[in-house]
């Protein structure tokens, strides 16, 4: 058992209420700062961002013994709905039978989350903005520094679960040798909805991820409980296809026709919510350290915020909190330890992962409908269902497994590799499932 601490944490998102509910399970005394409003009191916004839960995240919530209460708000999605202009929509499978990603809402999620963490005796203080730390004594300051109504706390562990553009990082970036990058890429997304039938059905597979690939731009569509999907465009910010080119309805009218000719009608209200939606930016951020002595650690987005493309950057913060359980029970009460393991074991996986997002986003967007690329996922396809001692897909490994995302990137490349020599030989569209590919990829393997 760990002796009680009193920790704070800032940030209700999906990490932070996980982390909190966690900590409170050790016997921590867990106090949640958000800048936000209590989210179960908000009606819902345009951005009902839906999420992918896969292996990693599951695990975490099966560790905090939440995974069947969450499970029952989620979709399993089994495989990938390709929606290629001209042709009929086809399917391609995400793994082996029975294996599926799974749709959830992040709103509904988040909230959920936090009743799950409040009922567990996790008290959490909304609308109260954290805008300094200090971070040797693990003190937090919140409230309005320049209106003079502010309060100080003191804790004796302080998590940053405070998301991309945390203000606890922000502090710990004022240290020296500490390393911090961020990379928007140019393109941008918005979300947009496809309501259920009339009759509460939903107008799409329920059980696939649909995605309509469009060279550099793309949507894609995930499904709600209630029958809706939410869709998602991701688009360049500038560029002959791009949100800087869309002004009018008239102009997104005309683009959505040419474009998803098949879906324009079936998304509600289109041009109205096109232009009433935010565009949003997506940012990679890197930073180390991500925790200071034994006082404070960043955890999820706000040490590694990754582009969306894999559907792993809540999976991967969920990842960090079964990772700190593992070595609190390896270290007890030695939090400089648990910290310091915390980073060194995190951090190559971290950035493994952005890695790997960046590759899915250019992947997804331009190579899901390339007839190489096809060709690839189909000899791959093969010869991992009847050697799968000898080969797992490098979505596979990420995406239905749990080891270190370091090592998926690593034998992904490898794999990339032995592939890029199969797909060199002479006709190989037409002999692709011959014993002579299945024995040449063997040996390569082997060699
Ligand atoms: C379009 C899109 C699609 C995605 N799809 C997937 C997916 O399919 N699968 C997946 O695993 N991940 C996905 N992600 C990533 C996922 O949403 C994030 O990784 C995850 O939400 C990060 O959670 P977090 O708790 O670390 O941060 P956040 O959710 O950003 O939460 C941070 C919290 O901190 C609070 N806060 C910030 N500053 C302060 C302050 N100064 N004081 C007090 N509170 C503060 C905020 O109000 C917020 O509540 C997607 C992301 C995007 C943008």
């Amino acid at each position: 058992m760990q002796h009680s601490k009193n920790i704070a944490v800032v940030g209700s998102g999906l990490v932070g209420s996980l982390l909190a509910l966690h900590l409170k399970q050790k016997g921590h005394n867990v106090t949640v700062f958000d800048r936000r409003p209590d989210v179960r009191m908000v009606e819902f916004s345009g951005r009902s961002i839906n999420l992918a839960m896969s292996n990693r995240g599951w695990k975490a919530l099966r560790q905090a013994g939440i995974e069947e209460e969450v499970r029952k708000l989620a979709i399993p999605l089994y495989q990938r709905a390709m929606h290629v202009n001209s042709s009929p929509v086809y399917f391609q499978k995400y793994g082996k039978e029975g294996e599926a990603i799974y749709s959830i809402s992040r709103g509904v999620l988040n909230r959920k989350m936090i009743d799950l963490a409040e009922a567990a005796g996790v008290e959490f203080r909304f609308e109260e903005k954290v805008w300094d730390v200090d971070l040797s004594e693990a003190k937090l300051f919140t409230g309005d520094s320049e209106k003079g109504e502010w309060k100080e706390y003191d804790f004796d562990l302080i998590f940053g679960a405070d998301g991309a553009f945390s203000r606890v990082r922000h502090k710990m970036q004022r240290q020296s040798r500490f390393n911090y990058s961020q990379h928007f890429i140019d393109v941008g997304y918005k979300e947009l909805r496809i309501p259920a039938n009339a009759d509460g059905s939903h107008k799409l597979d329920r059980n696939s991820f649909h995605i309509w690939p469009r060279g550099e731009f793309m949507l894609i569509a995930m499904p709600n409980l209630d029958g809706s999907f939410t869709c998602t465009l991701f688009l360049p910010f500038e560029g002959e296809h791009s949100f800087e080119r869309l002004t009018t309805e008239a102009e997104a009218e005309k683009f959505f026709s040419e474009h998803f000719p098949d879906i324009k009608d079936e998304i509600s209200n289109l041009t109205r919510d096109f232009f009433r939606n935010p565009t949003s930016a997506l940012v990679t951020v890197k930073c180390f350290p991500w925790t200071y002595y034994d006082k404070i650690a960043l955890v999820g987005d706000a040490a590694h915020a990754v582009v969306p493309f894999y559907g792993q950057g809540m999976n991967a913060g969920f990842e960090d909190i079964s990772e700190l359980g593992r070595l609190e029970e390896e270290h007890v009460d030695d939090w400089e330890a648990i910290f310091r393991e915390y980073q060194t074991l995190r951090k190559p996986n971290a950035d493994a992962i952005a890695e790997l997002s960046y590759r899915n986003f250019l992947e997804m967007s331009s190579k899901t409908a390339d007839p190489d690329f096809l060709l690839r996922k189909k000899i791959e396809k093969k010869f991992a269902a009847k050697h799968p001692d000898l080969w797992k897909p490098l979505y596979s490994r990420v995406t239905f497994s749990d080891k270190p995302y370091a090592e998926a990137l690593k034998i992904g490349e490898e794999q990339a590799a032995i592939m890029d020599e199969v797909m060199a030989l002479p006709n190989i569209a037409e002999k692709w499932d011959s014993e002579e590919v299945e024995q040449k990829m063997i040996s390569l393997l082997k060699g």
